[in-house]
């Protein structure tokens, strides 16, 4: 029995940790909460593994809010042979490096930590291979992962000589960035050209010649990313498209639904009934924006659901690192699966 924790029950952890995907060989073992706020008490009540507490000094707050607290961080990580580590960017999951070593556990981190932490980033259709048996990995962010599943279908394909890319963001993840902008305003984020992007996508795809620009704006649900690739080998639209349907994780927006934004998708997703919160775990490349130029340049449109496509990138990279699977395709059949993810 392989036993899996999470350190860290926010936007990324609670998917990770939902128990339809895991296998009869997997068993949850704790998950980590800072403060009692909705989510611990879901967990609490639904009868989630053991929650710990990174500061065992707040237990008194769990305690009067009647949530069962099993101990703290290092009596979760005494309880496992892998954890996923997604507390927030900036600093958290660097400094629980040592925790790690200590307990002698696997790791996972997420994209908002720097891929020197682990020496190994991933994403399940480029570099499943490098995770295979590894004690340290980081799945790369949510645009990365979009940009780096589009990029590696099209050069095992076409060949990929150059790709420009712009990320359309969304400016914050409800409930926890309520508070954050932008409201009325396009930002530039970064001004300077390129954005970081780029490089985290040559972190995977280490010959890739590719240059990211990136904004923010007023919209919490989705990414959209405008892609141009020069392409060494002649492509037609059909072909590309032919390529996208039988990719296992990125799905294709008919032009027939009339679907042209990121809202109309969150209402699609609703509709199919993706449990257990609608969630988009493909890349959504719209069908009508899909074109080639004269010069063999491939040009679409594609959405990401931030908070969704790097979830089934961490199941697949425990799979990988805990040797659950001896290929990529057999790790994301299975995941894919478990998730009932049908193309869209
Ligand atoms: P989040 O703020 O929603 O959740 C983080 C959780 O960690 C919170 O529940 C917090 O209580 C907990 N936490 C804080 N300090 C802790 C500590 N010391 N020990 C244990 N738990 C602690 O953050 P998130 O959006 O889920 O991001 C997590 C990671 O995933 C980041 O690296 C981020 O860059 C990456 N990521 C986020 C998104 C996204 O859209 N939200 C997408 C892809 C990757």
């Amino acid at each position: 029995m392989i036993k899996v924790a999470i350190n860290g029950y926010g936007t990324i952890g609670k998917r990770v940790l939902m128990r339809w995907p895991l296998s009869r060989t997997w068993k949850l073992s704790g998950v980590s909460k800072t403060d009692p706020q909705g989510e611990a008490y879901i967990a609490n009540e639904r009868g989630y593994p053991p929650l710990y507490i990174a500061d065992i000094t707040k237990k008194p707050a769990f305690d009067e809010a009647g949530i069962a607290v099993a101990g703290d961080v290092e009596g979760m990580l005494r309880q496992c042979d892998i954890v996923v580590d997604a507390t927030p960017p900036g600093g958290v999951g660097k400094s629980n490096k040592a925790l790690y070593e200590l307990y002698n556990v696997k790791a996972i981190w997420q994209g908002g930590e720097k891929h020197e932490l682990a020496g190994i980033s991933f994403n399940s259709s480029c570099n499943y291979h490098d995770a295979f048996g590894a004690d340290f990995v980081r799945v790369v962010s949510c645009n990365t992962t979009g940009l780096c599943r589009i990029i590696q279908l099209a050069d095992e394909a076409y060949g990929v000589k150059s790709v420009f890319a712009t990320m359309v963001r969304r400016g914050s993840d409800p409930p926890g960035g309520i508070k954050k902008g932008p409201v009325d305003a396009i930002v530039l984020n970064p001004v300077t050209i390129p954005s970081h992007h780029g490089p985290d996508v040559n972190t995977i795809l280490p010959s890739v010649d590719i240059v990211t620009t990136a904004m923010i704006v007023p919209t919490t649900f989705m990414h959209m990313h405008v892609i141009r690739m020069e392409l060494a080998r002649e492509a037609s639209c059909e072909g590309v498209l032919d390529l996208i349907r039988k990719h296992p994780r990125i799905g294709i927006v008919k032009g027939a639904s009339g679907i042209t934004s990121t809202a109309e998708l969150r209402e699609l997703a609703s509709d199919m009934g993706r449990p257990p919160r609608g969630d988009l775990w493909e890349s959504c490349v719209y069908e009508d924006s899909v074109a080639v130029g004269k010069n063999n340049e491939l040009y679409l449109f594609q959405a990401i659901h931030q908070e969704a496509d790097v979830v089934v990138e961490n199941i697949d990279a425990i799979r990988a690192m805990m040797k659950g699977a001896d290929t990529a395709e057999e790790s994301v059949r299975i995941t894919n699966e478990a998730l009932g993810l049908k193309a869209i």
